[in-house]
Formats: structure tokens, C-alpha cells, sequence
């Protein structure tokens, strides 16, 4: 039987290219903003305002106090690749940014229409630009402006029309982002953090920059989370080297869905294996099987995480997890258990 011919090998256009990576990269509106509030903390930003329309498909806006970004690198700002943070590989190993691939910005441009001010320090007015496909659509204008940046993201996936459709069916990106704003305000507590709808005045997070954790908590997730949660900490040596502390909820809190905010060399990451670990132990311990409230801070030796494992970032690799996760896990279970002894204690009296 006659095969049929092969069929021709072709160079894909440059610009379908980055449009597919641009989709990698950005997934949903959600994985704008958390590239965006990164960029932000990277600019050493104390105040960040996120404003959202339509879940982020519409619009998301983002404003932060940050050291700004100078005039003249603004032709190359949304470039595929162009990055203040890294210069080197070998710079990934002690890289202490959230950013370093120089993608997110230009991602956006690839499928949405970004608008970018800024204004650094010494500066009487800014700057205002307009990007779409990496580049900058004609110069930059002075404009009035205060301290920082300000990108809007503007009819996000425009140009890719299976991916908004799926997103306007699978629901609203909105409570995914406070969510993630949650998470961000709780780890970083100096900084003040505020996600609101557009059109509406009330803010869905609003932190208030502070110096204690369980107050940063309270704020965010509220009374009856932060009077329920017991400071914890542990650490490990030699070949399985981590520092962690942070909260979890004892024994009379309850709700029905877990929440574990967990920041591994101050990224906000998911891990699994510690989850799970996490959820076993409450099952185990306490009577009516109520899941925790967790916050968690691992600080590792730089060359025991690869942080460039997932084009989002949102999955680190560690070099000892199972070590670690075992160490946190019965440091867990422990305080469960003194503290449920003291519970029955005082209840007896
Ligand atoms: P990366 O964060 O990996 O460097 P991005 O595409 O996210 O790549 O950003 C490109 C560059 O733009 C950053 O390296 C930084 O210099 C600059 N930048 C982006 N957002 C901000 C911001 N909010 N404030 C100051 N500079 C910023
Ligand atoms: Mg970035």
C-alpha cells in the first residue's frame, strides 16, 4: 500500500512562537497578577493596589510604590527575555528576586493590550507607554505620576479565543486573586496590600502594613483564624538543612477546606507531599476530622531549591523533601498532642 508523503517541516513564525509561550506562561488572569505583584516586590514596593474587572479579562490594574523604571529602558521593557534581575545562569543559584526570565511582561503583551507609567525617584514627571507583541508602540509620553508603577492589563486573551471561552465558562478568576493577595499580605506583612473590584470602593483584602505576623493574619483571614493558631517552628542539619516557622490552627478551629499558605525561600509555592502530610496528621490527632489553617516559611539553602522547574514558578523542586516533610510533620503532631493534652487539662478544672 502507498504511504502517504511526509508531510514539509517548517520554521514557525516568530510571532505564533511567543504567542504559544505567552499562553504557557500566563495561563489564566490569575497568573497575570501574581507576576505582576512579583514584579512589584521585587521593586521593593510598600503599598500594592490590584483593581480587577471581569475577573482580570476585562482588566486587571496594578499600582505599586516602587523604585519605578527608568526612561531609557523602557523600548525594551516587554521584550521577550530582557530582565534587570539575572545576567548569568550560575546567578539562579543565589538569586533572591521572585522574577529572572525577563517573560512575564512580554507574555502579556503577546495576549493583551499593556500599558505601562512609571515614575523613578528625582523625577519630576513620568512616563506612559503602550506595548502589544514585545514591543513599544510608539514612544513614551511624559505624563503626571506619582511615586512607582502602574501596568494596566487590558481584554486579556483577546487573541486567543478557546482560552476565554473556556475562562468565561469555568467562572470568575476573582476569587482566585484574593486569594493569591490573601497569601502575599500574610507572608509579607511590611508590605499593605489591597485587591478590590473595579467601580466598587470596598476592598476584598485590604492589610495594613505591620511587624507581627498574627496580625497580618487577622486582618486577612480574620479573628477566628488568628485566636485559634499556635506558633510553630523546626529545623533540620547536615544534608537536610531548613529553617521553618509559621502557624497552625489547634484543636478548635474547624472548617471544611484546608488552607496551607506555604513560602519557600520567600516564593509563595504548593508542595504536595507536605499537604498531605499536613492533612494526615490532623486526621490522625484530633477527634472530629477538621481541617487546618496552616502558614509556613521554609528557608533552604539556595542550592538544595530549583526554582526553574515550572514555567509558572508555582512548583519549586527540593532537594530533600521527604526528609523535610517528615521532620514538619512530627513537629506538627507533637504540638497537636501537648496541646490537646493541656485543653483536657483545663477543661477538667
Ligand atoms: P523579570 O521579573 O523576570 O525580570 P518581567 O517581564 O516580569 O521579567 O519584568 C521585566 C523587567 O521590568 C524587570 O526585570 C524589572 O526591571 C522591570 N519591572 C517590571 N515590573 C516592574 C515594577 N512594578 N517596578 C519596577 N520595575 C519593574
Ligand atoms: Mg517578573
Amino acid at each position: 500500500p502507498a504511504r502517504p508523503a511526509p508531510p514539509q517541516i517548517r520554521r514557525l513564525d516568530e510571532s505564533v512562537i511567543n504567542r504559544i509561550a505567552a499562553g504557557e506562561v500566563i495561563q489564566r488572569p490569575v497568573s497575570a497578577v501574581k507576576e505582576l505583584i512579583e514584579n512589584s516586590l521585587d521593586a521593593h514596593s510598600t503599598s500594592i493596589t490590584v483593581v480587577v474587572k471581569d475577573g482580570g479579562l476585562k482588566l486587571i490594574q496594578i499600582s505599586d510604590d516602587g523604585h519605578g523604571i527608568r526612561h531609557q529602558d523602557l523600548p525594551i521593557l516587554c521584550e521577550r527575555h530582557t530582565t534587570s534581575k539575572l545576567s548569568a545562569f550560575e546567578d539562579l543559584q543565589s538569586i533572591r528576586s521572585m522574577g529572572f526570565r525577563g517573560e512575564a511582561l512580554a507574555s502579556m503583551t503577546y495576549v493583551a493590550h499593556v500599558t505601562v507609567t512609571t515614575i523613578t525617584s528625582g523625577q519630576l514627571h513620568g512616563y506612559r507607554a503602550q506595548y502589544k507583541d514585545g514591543a513599544m508602540e510608539g514612544e513614551a509620553r511624559a505624563c503626571a505620576a506619582v511615586k512607582g508603577t502602574q501596568v494596566v492589563v487590558e481584554n486579556l486573551f483577546y487573541n486567543m479565543s478557546a482560552r476565554r471561552k473556556t475562562l468565561e465558562k469555568s467562572g470568575d478568576d476573582y476569587a482566585k486573586i484574593v486569594d493569591l493577595m490573601s497569601r502575599f499580605a500574610v507572608h509579607h506583612v511590611k508590605v499593605s496590600f489591597v485587591c478590590r473590584k473595579h467601580g466598587v470602593a470596598r476592598a476584598d483584602v485590604q492589610s495594613i502594613a505591620t511587624s507581627c505576623r498574627l496580625d497580618a493574619i487577622r486582618s486577612v483571614y480574620g479573628v477566628n483564624v488568628a485566636k485559634n493558631l499556635m506558633r510553630i517552628e523546626a529545623s533540620g542539619d547536615g544534608s537536610c538543612a531548613f529553617e521553618m516557622e509559621g502557624f497552625v490552627s489547634n484543636s478548635n478551629y474547624s472548617t471544611k477546606k484546608i488552607t496551607v499558605v506555604l513560602f519557600i525561600n520567600d516564593r509563595l509555592v504548593e508542595c504536595g507531599a507536605l499537604k498531605r502530610a499536613i492533612e494526615i496528621v490532623y486526621a490522625a490527632t484530633l477527634p472530629k476530622a477538621s481541617k487546618p489553617f496552616v502558614y509556613m516559611s521554609i528557608v533552604l539553602p539556595p542550592e538544595d531549591v530549583d526554582v526553574n522547574v515550572h514555567p509558572t514558578k508555582r512548583e519549586v523542586c527540593l532537594l530533600n523533601q521527604e526528609g523535610i516533610v517528615d521532620r514538619i510533620q512530627s513537629v506538627i503532631e507533637s504540638k497537636l498532642r501537648n496541646s490537646d493534652v493541656a485543653r483536657t487539662f483545663r477543661d477538667q478544672r
